[in-house]
């Protein structure tokens, strides 16, 4: 099953904490605002993260304070 992710960029508080977690998955857009980098999602929500990283994805999104990362089991878009 996929670990698929997304940022509600419009709850970020451009904390940087998701980056600093898991700088492979999250990066700062130009706006600021976290957003998915890995593998060149752009934050559509459509590529699975790579089981090695899912205990850092979930590190992130326990670190966020706007819980605005969400994970589905199935692509976004
Ligand atoms: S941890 Fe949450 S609030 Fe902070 S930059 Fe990442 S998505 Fe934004």
């Amino acid at each position: 099953m996929g670990k698929y992710v997304v940022v509600k960029k419009e709850d970020c508080t451009s904390c940087g904490s998701c980056i600093s977690v898991a700088p492979d998955i999250f990066d700062l857009d130009y706006d600021m605002l976290a957003e998915v980098i890995y593998e060149g999602d752009s934050n559509r929500g459509i590529t699975s993260i790579a089981d090695d990283l899912i205990d850092e994805l979930e590190e992130a999104m326990d670190s966020c304070p706007s819980e605005c990362i969400f994970l589905a089991a199935v692509p976004f878009a």
